[in-house]
């Protein structure tokens, strides 16, 4: 049997059949494609944006991403870690409140070595937490019962999302300007 929960080593898993194109990341596809719905972009801020999981562990699972094609943290522009910081404590909020978890994980894979499924464009794993979510999981044995759930949840987020006060969100075409500026 899988390990019922590994957060540190979460795949993202496309389920469409769309190849990517620009310099075949999936990451950086995602928001050029201006298709925030259908790939479930939760939010676009100045300098990243807020994506939920499509092969979540748990619920709510989201992740916070740079539009900046990089695979390192280190060298990312001051004002980008400010709003990929920014957007880890939006999304703790909206997911509260949306899903009322009791606790969470937050973290990056770095690297292949650090178990990063997509190890060239980073990433900041945001996962609600339940008291009794490792039972839930034994009692579910598979994650398509929660997948099967993920439009409900996209539209409690983007709406939990939209309720917070001081966010910023920036239309697909002016995220657009700032990967070309990039
Ligand atoms: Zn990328």
């Amino acid at each position: 049997m899988e390990p019922l929960f590994a957060p540190w080593r979460m795949a993202w898993v496309s389920q469409t059949d769309e190849q990517p194109t620009v310099n075949d990341c999936v990451f950086c596809e995602v928001p050029a494609a201006r298709e925030d719905r259908e790939n479930r972009v939760l939010l676009r801020g100045e300098r990243a944006y807020v994506l939920l999981n499509r092969s979540p562990y748990m619920t709510g699972h989201v992740m916070i991403l740079p539009y900046e094609h990089t695979e390192e943290y280190q060298s990312l522009p001051d004002e980008t870690v400010r709003e990929v910081s920014h957007l880890q404590q939006r999304s703790l909020r909206a997911l509260e409140a949306a899903l009322s978890p009791d606790g969470f994980n937050v973290g990056m894979n770095l690297g292949t070595a650090g178990g990063a499924s997509v190890a060239d464009h980073l990433h900041v794993h945001v996962v609600p937490r339940w008291d009794d979510d490792v039972s839930f999981m034994q009692m579910t044995g598979e994650t398509s019962v929660i997948v099967e759930a993920l439009d409900e949840t996209y539209e409690r987020l983007r709406t939990a999302f939209a309720d917070l006060d001081g966010v910023r969100e920036r239309t697909p075409e002016a995220a657009l300007e700032v990967d070309a500026s990039a």
